[in-house]
């Protein structure tokens, strides 16, 4: 399979290309140029297994083809739990990874990818991160051989354990604390990006544009699916806690293939620019808020285009919007209902669905909520419990390099 772009059917180029330019050079997003139809995996039950079945037509072709299987094991090396809350509820926990966010299935399945594909100068990754992507990323690519990290984040606005997350890495990472907002971060990615001054680096990026962070979040909503289509011969409804929409477009090309999934919601924080497109029928990238779930505080969301691009969205899809204070009580009345713990990210996914009583739903408990332990403590009362992964990291040492929002000083700092 070749893919094409957001901006034209004219474009064929094989994924790996598609994987070390992350934005095409139309400016576009890459699409596969097909969906192919996959019905089900018959008696196939192992992550793994159902990855491998469901992502072959999308490597085919591609010098990657014969190492799927090796990517997919280096990947989703941490479980993915389905857990019944009620006969009508579940919720998929994706954060049991090593940087407890979903964020490391597309990390480490890109690392996985680009560690095989050849280099002649080393690469150079580079991140703009609010929240969670960063951390993921340092993770999937520490210690990698020819390949180096720069993370750019905001020095305020993220919670203090991300933020050791972000600085906490060895050599091959270096981390900028940028004296600006998220934005200006993103601004100076783009224009070292576009600077001729890093001639000796083969330049990446590893955003959520890029659609090697795609694919792999495709293979737990087949596999989420499949459980629920066996246990209850329903197809699922996802409920996705949302920002720049790249979790949810996965959910929607897992459903133009064929499986078995019915209605996708997108729960969105205070930030409505995709409700206003559902409102509107007309795309107004807005600024972001700043809020309680802050890796979903995106007011110009990049994958919305490829979601417009397929249509997908006049299908049974929905929004809702879940400001600070419901974000709050949330957690709460989860807790109370429920006996468990779930991330300000989380909640928004709760509250969209607390009046559909006689629906079906499969929340995506997208973050751990040790993350955000100086939001949630205060609102339950008492400390949560961190899991094993992130004690080993926040008992590392952090070394960050803070700078000012100027993409001059970056690259004399990356060119020294
Ligand atoms: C990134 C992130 C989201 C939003 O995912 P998108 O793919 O950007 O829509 C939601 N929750 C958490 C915890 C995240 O880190």
């Amino acid at each position: 399979m070749n893919y094409s772009t957001t901006k034209s059917t004219q474009v064929s180029v094989p994924l790996s290309q598609c994987l070390l330019e992350g934005l095409a050079s139309d400016g576009g997003l890459y699409i596969p140029k097909v969906f192919p139809h996959i019905g089900g995996f018959g008696k196939l039950t192992s992550i793994g297994d159902i990855g491998q079945a469901l992502l072959t037509p999308f490597f085919q072709g591609d010098e990657l083809e014969k190492s799927l299987r090796d990517i997919l094991d280096e990947s989703f090396n941490f479980p993915v739990q389905l857990k019944s809350l009620t006969s009508n509820l579940d919720l998929l926990e994706l954060f049991h990874g090593p940087t407890q966010s979903f964020k490391d299935f597309g990390a480490r399945f890109l690392a996985a990818c680009l560690k095989r594909i050849p280099t002649k100068k080393p690469r150079m990754i580079l991140v703009a991160t609010s929240g969670d992507t960063g951390g993921a990323v340092a993770s999937a690519f520490e210690g990698l051989k020819d390949h180096s990290v720069v993370l750019l984040f905001p020095e305020l606005g993220i919670s203090p354990r991300q933020k050791h997350q972000l600085t906490c890495w060895g050599s091959n990472v270096r981390s900028f604390a940028v004296q600006g907002t998220f934005d200006d971060c993103q601004r100076m990615v783009k224009e070292t990006f576009a600077s001729s001054e890093l001639k000796s680096f083969s330049l990446t990026s590893s955003n959520s544009i890029n659609i090697g962070r795609l694919l792999p979040q495709m293979v737990y909503y087949a596999w989420a699916s499949q459980l629920v289509y066996g246990r209850s011969g329903n197809a699922a409804n996802f409920v996705i806690p949302s920002g720049n929409v790249g979790n949810a477009t996965a959910c929607f090309w897992a459903r133009k293939v064929g499986l078995p999934i019915n209605h996708i919601r997108m729960a969105f924080n205070a930030n409505a620019t995709v409700t206003e497109y559902f409102k509107s029928g007309t795309y107004t990238p807005q600024k972001s808020k700043k809020t309680l779930a802050n890796a979903m505080d995106v007011g110009a969301p990049s994958n919305l285009e490829r979601l417009i691009h397929l249509d997908e969205l006049k299908k049974a899809s929905s929004t809702s919007n879940t400001p600070d204070p419901e974000i709050k009580k949330t957690i709460l009345s989860v807790r109370q209902k429920y006996g468990i713990t779930i991330c300000p990210h989380t909640a928004c996914g709760f509250h969209s669905i607390k009046d559909d009583g006689f629906n079906i739903w499969t929340v995506l408990a997208t973050a751990h909520p040790a993350k955000f332990n100086d939001v949630i403590e205060p609102i339950l009362g008492e400390s949560v419990q961190i899991p094993e992964s992130l004690g080993k990291l926040l008992s590392r040492p952090v070394k960050v390099e803070t700078i000012p929002p100027s993409t001059e000083e970056l690259i004399s700092i990356l060119k020294r």
